[in-house]
């Protein structure tokens, strides 16, 4: 993956700077944002939260839709194996002890995504339950995010047009080279120790295109590529639209 030509009015060093705040809702543009949403979820934050969250006006309809969905997700990520410890904790002390005892039915969809996978150990290969989600929850949850994240930052970027491309790498990458080298190529950010990074790039010239690399809990990663017009097009041209990843 190369980029070129990448500028980024709003990052200064590794600080990005906080637009001024949109009124419209960040989902649907309606400009009914009366309520406020978190991006991304303050449930993945074990208490005490940290105290720069970010978020976003956000519509009744719009936010009613979210909370089944943020706490399916939560379970998916905090399940990532090799979690930080934070990450198993959220596990422990809210997805069984809270999450699944309120919802039988989420523990239940949980267990049938279960499929077992090989990780290499220094002892060698072993095998480990992973829990997958479906696309169709983990792609609009990403993208959510990524639209709240432009909302925020890059406040002059009209997304609502935008194409949104969801992949997830080997959630054992994190110390791939690959990984490595292509997220010091962005600029970083955290939210939370060992609870939430993320990394980006956006580009405003002849289109927009952005890249956001999402890394919850130290382990469990995911890429959004979005964009129009012609500077999309290296960016999508490098991999696969579903899957590949870096
Ligand atoms: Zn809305």
């Amino acid at each position: 993956m190369v980029f070129r030509n990448l500028t980024n009015p709003t990052a200064h060093g590794n600080c990005l700077v906080m637009q001024h705040k949109i009124t419209w809702c960040y989902l649907c543009g309606s400009p009914d944002g009366t309520t406020s949403d978190h991006v991304p979820p303050q449930n993945l934050f074990p208490e005490p939260r940290p105290t720069n969250l970010i978020t976003v006006p956000c519509c009744r309809p719009c936010n009613k839709k979210l909370s089944n969905l943020d706490e399916q997700f939560r379970a998916f990520i905090a399940s990532a194996v090799n979690a930080s410890e934070r990450g198993n904790g959220i596990m422990r002390n809210k997805v069984f002890a809270r999450s699944f005892k309120r919802s039988p039915a989420l523990k239940k969809q949980m267990a049938k995504g279960v499929l077992l996978g090989t990780i290499m150990t220094q002892q060698g290969s072993t095998m480990v339950p992973l829990i997958t989600v479906d696309r169709e929850v983990f792609n609009p949850f990403f993208i959510r995010v990524t639209k709240g994240f432009l909302a925020t930052f890059y406040h002059e970027i009209n997304y609502f047009g935008h194409t949104f491309v969801v992949s997830q790498p080997s959630q054992f990458s994190a110390e791939h080279l690959l990984f490595k080298t292509a997220t010091s190529q962005l600029t970083a950010n955290e939210r939370g120790d060992g609870v939430f990074r993320f990394w980006h790039r956006v580009e405003q010239k002849d289109g927009c295109a952005g890249l956001w690399i999402y890394q919850f809990y130290d382990a469990a990663t995911f890429i959004v590529r979005h964009g129009t017009g012609k500077a999309s097009e290296s960016l999508f041209r490098d991999s696969a639209p579903e899957g590949g990843g870096i």
